[in-house]
């Protein structure tokens, strides 16, 4: 077969998540697909994962995308008639005190609302499921029926053998090397064997995918970090013994061959390749490190005591991608028409494949994600800071250690900060401001009462600020505030035809005479909220829109985006202004 010159869509990597991508993108109807490896498929982070496939998140609509895998794996086999090692074993969550419960009855509620069972079970029960643990320090568990493991390479052939029987070409030994952009838009991918021309690009290069974007001047935000996980000789684990994870003890278990994979996320992490990923680093494992995973197997032989005398066949420590904010990322680059990206999958990429790939074959198809995948979108991040290696790094590093620790409503990161602050910053803080980061920036969540400390207590109740907003609240209401706005994002839209651009763009009124301001929305083509601001009209051809903080790429591609044709209209970010 000759080497092509052209596709419409090519997909750079042979991951689970690049073959799960190409696989829908046939199975929704897309034509002509292409799917470029560098060595050969699931030869990155794929073929060393553990295989858990849980579907519980501290996000609605993330679970739903990971309900969504479970459904496309348990018919893959038999589409495909390659195994995939799917086992619907079921998967427990333990609590080990009282506020870990309050969190898995919340995630219930949330469950039952899109109709995921799940059972809060006793100690007791837990252990009826699972009896090798040692259950002294439970308080509770949440058990999913429908949870289950995998294997993750079978599972990622299948895909790669479904998305062939629907017609996607699958190129192995060929490293994509460049982007090309043409006027802001995909053109093509250049190769070790030559220039492909296409109308869209979709990186799935896992831990590789900072470095290809960065060829195109496209920010993703990824740190590789080493994750690793134990594999016990036969121990007289039940071949039907769910999944667990014991949050509290930050570690997770699977049966293998009548023994235990046990992993955990150490509150210390070990950053991989920070100079670069090394050539030739494919089916590669890092050295197992025993010292690092001793505090991970204190905790394990608590609760498994049957640890103590199981054989220790190997400790795998494989590299994987992790995220400043320990969510994946998924969805058009804003920084370029038509490339997207499907990376970053913290550890739980075997979970997501399938639903990820789901929605970002629709979000290339469509234009639009299927549901609302904010907590996901590239979005959400800003080339300042997430352009920034070191930041990013410290951040995610802060994002690992709390993979299994306890998600506090309102909870806020410590590390790299302060990073960006206000004029006001000193003055503010000398008033008892208690500090929140957003993209960067410092921005007060609240003020202390004199004699008491700017420090959040976290809680599932009431938690310490709440006097105090409250306070700030009714003097809002009744008396005068004032608001340091500097962390918003803020645009100039310039030119003559700024009002007939904005206009288009907003549901409001923004034609009126300069000095006026209004708050107003910009709609999707379904009447759904895209953005929310005030545009503030300074003269005939200048406005001014103010939008928040955590929306600044958002907003801002989304408005260079929806311009109408040949707007003769300038929009600058002005923020830092
Ligand atoms: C020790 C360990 C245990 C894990 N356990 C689990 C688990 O139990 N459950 C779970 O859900 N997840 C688990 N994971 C996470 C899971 O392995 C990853 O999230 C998942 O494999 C990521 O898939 P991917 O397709 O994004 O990346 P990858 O599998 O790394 O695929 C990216 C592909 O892109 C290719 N590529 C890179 N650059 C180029 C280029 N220039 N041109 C062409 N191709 C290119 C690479 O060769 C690679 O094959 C674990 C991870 C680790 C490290």
């Amino acid at each position: 077969m000759a080497f092509p010159t052209q596709a419409q869509i090519i997909v750079i990597g042979g991951g689970i998540i690049g073959c799960s991508t190409a696989y829908h993108l046939a199975a929704f109807g897309a034509q002509d697909v292409l799917l470029l490896e560098r060595k050969k498929l699931t030869s990155g982070s794929t073929f060393h994962a553990a295989g858990l496939v849980g579907q519980l998140r501290t996000s609605a609509n993330i679970t739903r995308l990971l309900t969504r895998s479970i459904e496309i794996y348990r018919g893959l086999e038999a589409e495909t008639g390659q195994a995939t090692g799917w086992k619907m074993n079921g998967g427990l969550r333990l609590a080990c005190n009282g506020e870990r419960m309050i969190e898995i009855k919340r995630q219930a509620t949330t469950a039952r609302s899109f109709g995921l069972e799940m059972h809060l079970l006793s100690p007791k029960e837990a252990r009826d499921l699972w009896p090798l643990m040692d259950i002294s320090d439970v308080v509770g568990a949440a058990y999913l029926p429908t949870d289950g493991q995998a294997n993750p390479s079978d599972i990622t052939l299948s895909l790669a053998k479904g998305a062939r029987q629907k017609g996607v070409r699958i190129i192995e030994d060929v490293a994509v090397t460049d982007l090309a952009l043409k006027d802001g838009r995909a053109h093509g991918v250049e190769t070790e064997e030559g220039f492909i021309a296409c109308e869209t690009i979709v990186i799935c290069a896992g831990q590789w995918s900072k470095e290809i974007g960065r060829k195109a001047g496209i920010v993703i935000p990824l740190q590789s970090v080493e994750h690793q996980y134990l594999i016990t000789e036969p121990c007289g684990a039940p071949r039907n013994l769910p999944t667990l994870r014991d949050p509290d003890r930050l570690i997770y278990y699977k049966e293998e061959v009548g023994g235990l994979v046990m992993g955990g996320y150490e509150p210390n992490p070990i950053p991989f390749a920070l100079d670069g990923i090394p050539d030739g680093f494919h089916f590669s494992l890092l050295e197992s490190r025993f010292d690092h995973f001793e505090k991970i197997m204190e905790q394990a032989l608590i609760r498994t005591p049957v640890l103590a005398t199981a054989g220790v066949k190997t400790l795998i420590n494989g590299p994987e991608s992790f995220t400043p904010d320990g969510n994946f990322i998924l969805g058009e680059a804003p920084e370029a028409r038509n490339v997207f990206v499907g990376c970053g999958f913290n550890a739980f990429g075997i979970a997501s494949g399938g639903g990820a790939g789901w929605a970002l074959a629709q979000w290339i198809l469509a234009g639009e994600p299927p549901m609302d995948l904010w907590p996901v979108d590239i979005r959400r991040f800003s080339s300042s800071p997430h352009g920034e290696d070191a930041f990013v790094r410290e951040r995610t590093l802060e994002a690992y250690a709390k993979h299994y620790t306890m998600a506090w409503p309102h909870e806020e990161y410590e590390s790299a900060r302060p990073r960006q602050t206000s004029r006001l910053y000193t003055t503010l803080a000398a008033k008892g401001a208690c500090f929140g980061s957003k993209l960067g920036w410092e921005r007060p969540n609240w003020f202390a009462r004199p004699g008491s400390l700017p420090k959040d207590i976290y809680s599932y109740g009431r938690q310490n600020w709440f006097d105090a907003v409250g306070e700030e609240h009714r003097a809002a209401r009744e008396r005068v505030v004032l608001f340091d706005q500097s962390s918003f994002a803020k645009f100039e839209v310039r030119g003559r035809g700024a009002e007939v651009a904005l206009d288009y763009l907003c549901a409001g009124d923004v034609t009126r005479a300069p000095g006026r301001i209004a708050y107003t929305q910009m709609l999707n083509a379904r009447g759904g909220i895209e953005c929310d601001l005030t545009v503030s009209r300074f003269a005939p051809d200048l406005y001014f829109i103010v939008t928040g903080t955590g929306f600044r790429t958002h907003d801002l591609a989304w408005m260079k985006r929806n311009l109408p044709a040949r707007a003769e209209v300038e929009i600058t970010d002005v923020t830092e202004r």
